[in-house]
């Protein structure tokens, strides 16, 4: 496979760096800061994107998007992850949230959902998770039990990202506890503000408003709200995933602050001056990032969709080169890496990227249920 994207790809890289440079603070970290502006900084910066094409590059134009293909929308995703994610909470919308609708939803739900996304007008969560249902989704508890021509839902879910920004979640529950595992749950689209719905901030090194507990009693849904078939959530959790994993370009991160940090070294000298077996390490790191990039362009080019264990070897490779990378970083910073504040060693970037990178190989699906899932591929198993 030829992975040079071509000269369209260097004139929509040029692009994007344009805007990027024209509407995001070379301090920008994230939206999940303290100031409130980051997140509005971020909902800004989606509109502007999807006002010019660029938000959902790859979708239809039915559907808002720009009509592009897939590399299209891999080069945005390493522009806006090279750049500390300025789309925000809104890339899961971009990434899984639309095409899990496009795949699974009803024309009506499509018609709803993918516009707003596409728009850049809203965010979406994931509330999968459970406190004793993270790799074992398919014994999560919080139950649907029928109620006249609807449900009524009462459950927790946790570790839900951006709860506390989003308007919508796709809610996994349970609607019938005696079936076989892959037959018990279901995915309902739901308000983050319906009635019944409580999010609770979890406190954690990876910033305020990133993770949450969402406490649910009580809440109501319609066959309208169902996301594929009853009891088949299964399916569609499976191929959201798959989607998220790939879709999230860290690696394009972890090369961009080892360039950016390379300069700030070289500029007084200290370049020079680390040991042999740093510059080494450093060396490995960038091979190993080349390797993560071309496994992820792997598991894009798959025409058939995005394959499971193609995208959970990416992501395996993606989560190692970050926690990796973080070290390489921190030891060639030295205690530089840790300062905070606006005269912070790349505005305290190499600090607040080691932090996430130690929850990089459990979020979106541990680094071992990633390896069982490629093992049971490999070996042509499903248990
Ligand atoms: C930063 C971050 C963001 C997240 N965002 C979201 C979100 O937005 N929405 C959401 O729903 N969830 C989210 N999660 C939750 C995440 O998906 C779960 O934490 C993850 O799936 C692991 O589940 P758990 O925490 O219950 O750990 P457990 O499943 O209890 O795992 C504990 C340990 O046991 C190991 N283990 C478990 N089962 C097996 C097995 N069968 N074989 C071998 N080892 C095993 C695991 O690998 C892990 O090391 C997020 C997590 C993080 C860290």
């Amino acid at each position: 496979m030829d992975y040079d994207l071509g000269a369209d790809a260097d004139a929509l890289r040029q692009r994007l760096r344009d805007l990027i440079h024209a509407h995001v603070p070379a301090d920008f970290l994230g939206a999940c800061t303290d100031d409130p502006a980051d997140l509005e900084l971020c909902n800004a910066f989606c509109r502007t994107l999807a006002e010019q094409g660029l938000l959902c590059l790859a979708w239809p134009e039915e559907y808002g998007g720009g009509g592009g293909d897939v590399w299209h929308q891999t080069i945005v995703r390493e522009e806006m992850w090279a750049h500390h994610e300025p789309r925000g909470p809104q890339y899961m919308g971009v990434n899984w949230v639309g095409p899990a609708l496009m795949r699974h939803g009803t024309d009506a739900q499509r018609a709803k959902h993918l516009p707003p996304i596409a728009a850049g007008e809203v965010i979406w969560c994931q509330g999968f998770s459970e406190p004793e249902a993270g790799s074992d989704l398919a014994s999560l508890r919080t139950r649907a039990v029928a109620d006249g021509d609807g449900w009524v839902v009462t459950g927790q879910k946790v570790w839900t990202s951006y709860a506390l920004m989003a308007q919508w979640c796709v809610l996994a529950t349970c609607t019938d506890p005696d079936a076989p595992s892959d037959r018990r749950i279901t995915l309902f689209l739901v308000r983050m503000d319906s009635p019944g719905i409580e999010v609770r901030p979890i406190p954690s090194m990876l910033g305020p408003h990133h993770l949450n507990e969402v406490f649910i009693d009580g809440l109501r849904v319609s066959r309208e709200d169902v996301l594929g078939e009853v009891g088949a959530g299964w399916t569609v959790m499976r191929d959201a995933l798959a989607y998220e994993r790939v879709g999230i370009a860290r690696y394009a991160r972890c090369e961009s602050l080892m360039q950016r940090l390379l300069e700030v070294l070289d500029d007084d000298g200290r370049w020079e001056a680390l040991a042999p077996a740093l510059h080494a390490r450093w060396v490995r790191a960038l091979v190993d990032l080349r390797v993560a990039r071309l496994l992820a362009y792997r598991a894009v080019g798959d025409s058939s969709g995005v394959d499971p264990a193609a995208a959970a070897v990416a992501r395996i490779v993606t989560t190692t080169c970050d926690q990796n990378v973080a070290e390489v970083l921190v030891d060639a910073a030295g205690p530089d890496a840790l300062d905070a504040g606006a005269d912070a060693l790349l505005h305290g970037a190499i600090d607040d990227h080691w932090r996430y990178a130690q929850a990089a190989t459990v979020a979106s699906g541990t680094i071992e249920v990633q390896r069982m899932l490629v093992s049971r591929s490999v070996l042509g198993s499903s248990r």
